[in-house]
């Protein structure tokens, strides 16, 4: 018999490619609000449970409220900082599901593990304290 064996499991936020053709299909599914009509400014306060200011373990602060600038005009996004690629919701991204031309896929420039997601639904939606490390997916602070 052989001893147990750890997997070590990458995940990634998705993201939207510009083979959208803003159908809209995703927006309504996404449980975190992740998701924004191009063109249009987002928050942290849509859709989870964040308000006002928020103090960050690395010295930061997170104003819930404040609006964002999109992050694409063209097509339908998603804010890496609010996707938690559906966990601790569903078991498979429910934008990539609806998506009629696939065009919601991983994205390699977001990478965090199934710990650092869980984490971020939490802190997003169940009033859990930010994790240590929360500047590793939450990188808009800079702007607030
Ligand atoms: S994977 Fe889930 S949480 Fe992330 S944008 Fe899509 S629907 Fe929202
Ligand atoms: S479902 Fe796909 S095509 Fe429709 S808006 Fe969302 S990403 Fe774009």
């Amino acid at each position: 018999m052989g001893g147990v064996m750890f997997i070590f499991v990458e995940l990634m936020a998705i993201h939207i490619t510009d083979d959208c053709i803003n159908c809209g299909a995703c927006e309504p599914e996404c449980p975190n609000n992740a998701i924004y009509e191009g063109g249009v400014q987002w928050r942290y306060r849509d859709g989870t449970g964040l308000t006002g200011v928020i103090p960050l373990p690395n010295g930061l602060v997170l104003d819930a409220d404040a609006p964002h600038p999109p992050i694409s005009t063209e097509y339908y996004y998603i804010v890496p900082s609010k996707c938690t690629e559906c966990m601790g919701f569903h078991e498979e991204p429910q934008c990539a599901a609806v998506c009629p031309v696939d065009c919601c896929l991983p994205d390699p420039d977001h990478r965090e593990t199934p710990e650092q997601l869980l984490a971020k639904k939490a802190f997003l939606h169940d009033g859990a304290a930010p994790p240590a490390d929360i500047q590793v997916y939450l990188e808009d602070l800079e702007r607030i």
